[in-house]
């Protein structure tokens, strides 16, 4: 995609000559405090062992939450998320027990008895289930269903056999069919939801928004059992001749309260300052691993303490700049991203600043580390989505002026797109993309991310660019835009013309 980013703007002379023009005086004195130093000091702390890996929720997630305050105070922004800084959340820790569960399938004359480490429970509460009839769900004709083909029964729908082997878009557009049949199912009160596959199943601790006003969702059990999926699995659609009896555990929770933090940088155009645009990052990480030997502290340097800091030093930038740009621009930091996005998507539906007046999301991951398992990354920067939005032009354009070269990696870009915090964003229509060093780099995930293996002078120059990219945007008057041609972009450019059609 760079390279052919650099034929378009050597074929429109007029652009070429404005984005080869040097810097303003006022983006010079943006740009200048931007600091290595000042970049490694916010990660190593962000990443001591001190703080444990930042799981969600944990004190050590909490410490971070007040340093990232503390530093948004001492810059001056305003405060924005409603308690101070902090935009606060009340979730539920959730922990299943499984041993009083019970689960049997009559099919085809057969009894099957599903043991407990075959499958997964995600409910919200106790259930006992007395010979419910099974129903085979379409996932293409959810939207056709009756409640009186639903109630009381145990709706049983199977995840194809090579879900982890599909392509990336195959595979994120049956995880959009499974999400609306879940939505839809919500409604039309089953016994029980039974979903089969093949993989390995999920554990540990999960995360649930309390009081979120939806309809409770019904018992959910994923059965790992390769006969039980198999058999299910070649079940027409409709009423089968087979019912489900089960014990389903209620669940233990725990009330948590977690933090988003948002700062505001007000602009000082007298209608473009009412428009925002968002600078974000997650400083959450995974925690500490519980067992093996020597180091279990996943530090979580470089995901995410590096893409926080950076957000840390660009709105320093700004709150130092003494021109201010003519968009307000909010610099946000997102708790729970690695349990599956929970900050940004807690935000995405608790707005701070309407989603109608928000132009554009930067997200910001892996800023630190050019040690790509394929190769360096020195000098680079690179946006998942690069051809999804017109910020790729600008991010291209501001990098010519910083040194920096943008890179596309032809799988990664658009696989990486619903990895991060942007996905939020993009659901609601807003332009969103997540810009990083690299996407793959040997530590991922591992106590092995520390701050040292960060390479401080090249995240600087990263992070001017980035700077540059946000002045850029904040004073356009053109809002960026979803590029309608590329077909990936078809379900934010609907979102879009949805969250703008009430002003006409
Ligand atoms: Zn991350």
């Amino acid at each position: 995609m760079s390279r052919k980013t650099l034929v378009f703007l050597l074929a429109a002379p007029a652009a070429c000559l404005l984005a080869v023009s040097p810097l303003s005086p006022s983006e010079e004195a943006l740009l200048k405090s931007i600091s290595a130093d000042s970049l490694k000091g916010h990660v190593s702390f962000l990443s001591s062992d001190l703080l444990e890996g930042r799981d969600t929720p944990s004190r050590g997630l909490d410490i971070a939450a007040e340093y990232i305050a503390t530093r948004f105070r001492a810059l001056g922004l305003e405060p924005a998320g409603g308690d101070g800084y902090f935009q606060t959340a009340n979730f539920a820790t959730v922990i299943q027990p499984m041993d009083s569960f019970e689960m049997t399938i009559k099919l085809g004359g057969k009894d099957m008895a599903i043991p407990k480490d075959k499958a997964n429970v995600n409910t919200q509460r106790a259930a006992e289930v007395k010979d419910a009839a099974l129903f085979k769900l379409d996932l293409d004709a959810v939207d056709t269903l009756t409640p009186e083909q639903i109630e009381g029964k145990a709706v049983v729908w199977t995840m194809p056999e090579n879900l982890f082997s599909m392509a990336d878009d195959d595979r994120a557009n049956f995880m959009r069919k499974a999400a609306h049949a879940r939505t839809v199912l919500a409604k039309l009160k089953p016994a029980l939801v039974l979903t089969t596959g093949f993989g390995g199943g999920m554990s540990g601790v999960r995360l649930r928004e309390l009081a979120d006003g939806g309809s409770t969702p019904p018992p959910g059990v994923f059965v790992r059992d390769q006969d039980a999926a198999r058999m299910l699995g070649d079940l027409p659609a409709g009423p089968a001749a087979g019912s489900v009896t089960a014990r389903i555990p209620a669940p233990e929770e725990t009330p948590v309260k977690l933090k988003n933090v948002v700062a505001l940088l007000r602009g000082e155009d007298l209608v473009l300052k009412d428009t925002y645009i968002l600078l974000t990052a997650h400083y959450d990480h995974i925690g500490t691993r519980t067992s093996g030997d020597g180091d279990r502290i996943n530090n979580g340097a470089n995901d995410d303490a590096s893409g926080t800091a950076s957000v840390l030093e660009i709105a320093a930038a700004f709150a130092k700049a003494p021109q201010r740009p003519k968009r307000s621009i909010v610099f946000m930091t997102y708790f729970g991203e690695e349990k599956g996005l929970y900050g940004s998507r807690y935000y995405g539906k608790h707005p701070i600043f309407p989603l109608q007046k928000t132009i554009a999301n930067l997200n910001l991951e892996q800023m630190g580390r050019t040690d790509d398992t394929e190769g360096s990354t020195e000098g680079k920067l690179t946006a998942s989505g690069f051809n999804y939005t017109t910020l790729g032009e600008v991010l291209t354009a501001s990098g010519k002026l910083t040194g920096i070269t943008t890179w596309f990696h032809e799988k990664n870009n658009d696989a990486f797109f619903g990895r991060s915090d942007n996905q939020s964003l993009a659901d609601a229509g807003v332009p969103a993309v997540t810009l990083a060093a690299a996407w793959i780099f040997p530590d991922y995930h591992r106590p092995g991310d520390e701050w040292n293996k960060l390479d401080y002078a090249n995240m600087e120059k990263l992070d001017k660019t980035v700077a540059l990219t946000l002045w850029r945007v904040a004073n356009d008057p053109a809002p960026p835009k979803w590029i309608e041609s590329n077909p990936k972009t078809a379900k934010y450019v609907k979102a879009y013309q949805a969250l703008h059609a009430v002003e006409q």
